[in-house]
């Protein structure tokens, strides 16, 4: 079963190799077929299930023995926790089988397969040429030529078939060399080394009208087989990696990493990589930049092109730790172990003896033929020969006559002296009769069409043993074969495309041979020109540059001549206008190929912003495909915005302008206007001090001298003007000195124009009002923090209120002009005295206080100065014992004066205080006699002196009390009297009404 299984799960690997084709430049390339003849396996749902299986035990596998060995848990720059886990110790041997399959197998020698092993193990081992990479890792397996036979007899593990199928076509003959030899896989890996692999992984590149065709170098499966063209030590270990179960590291060319242990090569420490292209080794590609989502990644990193697994590598040395763990894996789990656990790297027996032979001098015979076995075994004593299982002969020479059509099993057994260890060989002899048809192409995938382009394939016969040959092709459907000719080899053109069948049959004669029947696809080779347009631009404003691809996506070449027309509108659009300057296509586009051009055309209409380019509209060529001739381009005109477009600021604030090309073309000028206030006016993004409304214009020139505009509409928060605190002050008693606070609100610092502020001494909108003054605010005046106070004087308001009207006529235009009145009320400098009577009794303190109305004081002076405490305060205190009139004089700081008159009138605290004695002499002392009274005495109704003769000296009439003025002043007849006694009379008033009458003597005395 496994056998079987073995050559149907071939994974392919292409080689360098290159096969030439119609003399047209091949570029090297390699490409690689392994995904896609995975596609092809996993159409086989027991292949997709075995292989899904196999992953999954190999993913659990690996998660138990990460646990056992130590694991380093970290967590990388996404959040993912990641992991990396001790190197496995101890190695594995792996038991290898070497056949070489070659016309001459003896021209690779045993220390040639020796050396590739050994090259093998140091690949595995990472030593030797392949140690520097730090990227590298000891896998801890190795592989030795096996030293057991499959019947458990000595061997070297190399087997040495002589063949034709040396060079060996993939497509036709891949399951042949099992037939020639092939051990146990459960045990050995067996590797078939052959001259050249012929194949071919469709789809092989076309490009620029050349094929770059891919050949193989090796190809090998997961627990099958490997098939190497050479034994390099890169390849042999490349196509061991895929026997351990390995995928190249750009499996699946597509950079998913959701999951690393199910995506791409489901090895984690192999970064995500889709790329099969060769590069330094110094300088990596980084196909993909999916690294850090899953797995140890913890930033981007280049593709590892140095891995084994990895596609055109110059330095191929890598094994990584994840690789090796997915191998052992493998081998732990593949076929319950058994590579692992097969013993065939130990001798069985110790000897120096070695059994070998060949049939090389007739490799091919037919029937009835002798063949004779040429035994060059080394060391042994004697020899047993068996066909087929059953003992021939025990002689050291030995020929069989083969007698039918099949495969004969001729095994050799050695044995030493002593008997106690046999070696063994085993060959399988072919038997036909004597004709193998057999043939390879040199295209396996090709586009051709009589009469449009024309791919001839080379069939080449490899037959062994004919003389005759038939070629046989089908119709484009794979059936009706008809004979295309007897040559050895055929040159044949296919003129359809289709799917093919070609076979050959070969005889000598008596023998024929039929061939397996190759599948040919032949492609239709028509051109296929399709429109792509990357650049449409306004040019020069009466033209369009267009800038757009003709690409040929068939295989024949677009010729010179072929036309681009260009139309105005969209394709089905009314009343199209054909432009001016079509393009013609001035070179040959190749298969595959194409090529970018610029034309400019000119429009229908200004500002035009459509365009159709249709390639060939009168349809002279025959292409593969019509529909994709047309391509339609709008809004493509130069086109600019400005931001903001549309916005209000406050004024003295500072603005970013920007502009915006909405276009794809470069600008190559910009004007900004108007420039006042401008950080720059040619820079696309300015910025603005606003200090008014304003309308800013763009205009940009493309660097194809297309112009476009833009606005910036910019307006200002208006001004609002509003009155805030006042002051009145009295001034020279005739007028008033206002100050008043102007402020301006959003931001502005100066007033447009010059603004009245007005006085009036009532509402100027509800009554007849005054007016007591103005004064304007000129244009130039700062609003220092937005404010300034303004002074004026203005006539004296009789109204005792001042209205004071700012910007009343709007010449300033505001929103607001509830703020642009305020009343003051004023209050006059003044003087009161309250009362302005005083009642003072003699020789007694009066405090009296004087209030000082409006505007505060500056000076106070009280006169006359007399029996005051303070003559230039609101408040003294007066001690006379006289009646008094005070006037009190006031000034505020701007010369505004009030005074008034205090009155004091001075009693004496008893009823009556009348001298015995008093004095005329004018000393100013004591020279008048007058009533002097308390307050109980509110007139003196009749007052008479009489000297001693009786004479009346003097007489007053209804006077007050306590006023010397009223008294007698010691005169008579115009002469001071005489001294002496006098007499007097006096009748009084009091307060309750009663009249007192009063007699007594007083002395004059001088
Ligand atoms: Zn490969």
């Amino acid at each position: 079963m496994i056998q079987k299984k073995v050559l149907f799960h071939l994974f392919l690997f292409l080689s360098i190799s290159v096969l030439a084709q119609q003399n047209k430049t091949i570029v090297q390339s390699n490409g690689c077929g392994s995904d896609n003849y995975l596609q092809i396996l996993r159409k086989d749902a027991a292949f997709s299930a075995n292989e899904l299986n196999m992953n999954k035990q190999i993913r659990l596998f690996n998660a138990s023995n990460e646990i056992i060995r130590q694991r380093t848990n970290t967590t990388n720059n996404i959040g993912r926790t990641t992991y990396s886990v001790s190197p496995i110790t101890g190695i594995i041997s792996i038991p290898v089988v070497v056949h070489i399959i070659k016309s001459n197998p003896e021209s690779v020698t045993d220390q040639m397969v020796i050396d590739g092993i050994k090259e093998l193990n140091d690949a595995f081992a990472h030593q030797g040429s392949y140690s520097s990479d730090t990227l590298g890792v000891n896998t801890g397996i190795q592989f030795c030529l096996a030293k057991t036979a499959p019947d458990g007899s000595l061997t070297n593990g190399i087997d040495r078939i002589s063949s034709y199928y040396e060079n060996i076509d993939v497509d036709l003959e891949s399951g042949v060399l099992a037939t020639l030899s092939q051990w146990d896989p459960a045990y050995y890996a067996n590797i078939w080394l052959v001259s050249s692999i012929k194949g071919e992984i469709p789809p092989t590149i076309f490009e620029c009208g050349s094929w770059q065709r891919v050949g193989y170098g090796g190809y090998a499966s997961a627990g099958g087989g490997l098939v190497v063209s050479s034994l390099s030590g890169p390849l042999v270990a490349h196509e061991m990696g895929h026997f351990l179960s390995l995928l190249h590291t750009f499996q699946g060319q597509n950079c998913a990493n959701a999951d690393c242990t199910i995506d791409g090569d489901l090895v984690c420490d192999t970064p995500p990589d889709r790329s099969t292209k060769s590069s330094p080794c110094n300088n990596p590609e980084n196909s993909c930049n999916t690294d850090t989502i899953s797995g140890p990644f913890k930033k981007d990193v280049p593709d590892n092109i140095s891995n084994f697994m990895d596609y055109g590598s110059p330095c191929p040395s890598v094994f990584t730790q994840g690789q090796s763990d997915r191998m052992h894996a493998f081998i732990n789990l593949f076929n319950g172990g058994s590579l692992l656990n097969s013993n065939r790297c130990n001798l069985p027996c110790a000897d120096a003896m070695m059994a070998k032979f060949d049939w090389y001098a007739n490799p091919y015979p037919i029937i009835g033929d002798v063949v004779n076995f040429n035994n060059s075994s080394t060391g042994a004593s004697s020899y047993s020969w068996y066909v087929n299982g059953v003992l021939m002969a025990n002689t050291p020479s030995f020929n069989y006559t083969v007698s039918s059509v099949g495969t004969y099993i001729v095994k050799l057994v050695a044995y030493n002296a002593s008997g106690n260890c046999t070696s063994s060989y085993t060959g399988n002899v072919l038997v036909d009769c004597g004709v193998v048809a057999r043939f390879s192409p040199d295209k396996r995938i090709i586009a051709s069409e009589g009469g449009i382009y024309k791919d001839p394939v080379l069939f080449q016969n490899t037959s062994y043993g004919a003389t005759n040959y038939q070629w046989f092709v089908s119709d484009t459907t794979g059936a009706n074969f008809s004979n295309a000719g007897n040559t050895k080899d055929l040159l044949y053109d296919f003129l359809l495309p289709g799917t093919y069948k070609i076979k050959l049959v070969a005889s000598n004669g008596s023998c024929v041979s039929n061939s397996n029947t190759y599948t040919l696809t032949v492609l239709d080779p028509k051109p296929d020109g399709a429109l792509s347009v990357y650049q449409v631009s306004c040019y020069k404003t009466d033209s369009i540059r267009i800038v757009f691809g003709i690409s040929n996506s068939g295989y024949d070449t677009l010729h010179a001549g072929a036309i681009v027309s260009f139309y105005d509108k969209s394709p089905g659009a009314l009343n199209p206008q054909k432009l001016n300057n079509s393009f013609v296509l001035p070179k040959d586009i190749l298969g595959k190929c194409a090529a970018t051009f610029t034309q400019i055309v000119g429009v229908s209409k200004p500002k035009q912003d459509s365009i159709t380019l249709i390639f060939d509209e009168a349809n002279i060529i025959n292409e593969l495909n019509e529909s994709n001739n047309t391509v339609f381009k709008q809004k493509f005109q130069f086109k600019i915005s400005t931001t903001p477009a549309d916005t209000i600021v406050y004024t003295n604030s500072t603005l970013a302008l920007l502009l915006n090309n909405k276009s794809l073309d470069p600008i190559s000028s910009i004007v900004w206007s108007p420039n006042i206030g401008l950080s720059c006016t040619t820079c696309t993004n300015p910025t603005l001090n606003v200090t008014d409304t304003v309308l800013m214009k763009a205009v940009a020139k493309s660097i194809f001298n297309c112009a476009d505009s833009a606005y910036s509409y910019i307006k200002v928060f208006p001004i609002d003007i509003s009155l805030d605190s006042t002051t009145i002050i009295c001034f020279s008693n005739d007028s008033l000195l206002v100050t008043v606070k102007v402020c301006l609100a959003n931001g502005y610092k100066r007033l447009k124009k010059k603004i009245e502020i007005e006085y009036f001494d009532n509402n100027f909108n509800m009554t007849k009002a005054n007016k007591l003054g103005s004064i304007y605010i000129d244009s130039s005046t700062i609003f220092n923090n937005g404010c300034v106070v303004v002074s004026t004087h203005i006539k004296m308001t009789q109204t005792k209120k001042v209205f004071i009207y700012i910007n009343n006529l709007l010449s300033q235009f505001e929103i607001n002009t509830s703020n642009n009145i305020i009343l003051t009320n004023y209050t006059p400098f003044k003087l009161v005295a309250q009362p302005p009577n005083y009642v003072a009794y003699r020789n007694e303190n009066l405090p009296i206080t004087i209030i000082n109305q409006g505007d505060a004081y500056k000076n106070i002076i009280w006169t006359p100065s007399e029996g005051l405490s303070c003559t230039t305060c609101l408040s003294t205190i007066i001690n006379t014992k006289i009646n008094r009139n005070y006037k009190v004089w006031g000034i505020n700081k701007y010369y505004c004066t009030d005074s008034i008159v205090v009155n004091i009138n001075t009693y004496y605290r008893s009823h009556l205080a009348l001298p015995t004695v008093f004095t005329p002499n004018g000393d100013g002392l004591n020279d008048y006699f007058y009533i002097i009274s308390g307050t109980d005495v509110v007139a003196v109704n009749k007052f008479q002196i009489f000297n001693r003769w009786g004479e009346k000296v003097f007489e007053s009439k209804s006077t007050k009390p306590n006023e010397y003025i009223s008294g007698w002043d010691g005169y008579y007849k115009g002469k001071i009297a005489e001294n002496g006694t006098y007499i007097y009379y006096i009748l009084i008033t009091l307060l309750n009404g009663t009249i007192e009458e009063v007699k007594g003597n007083i002395t004059l005395f001088r």
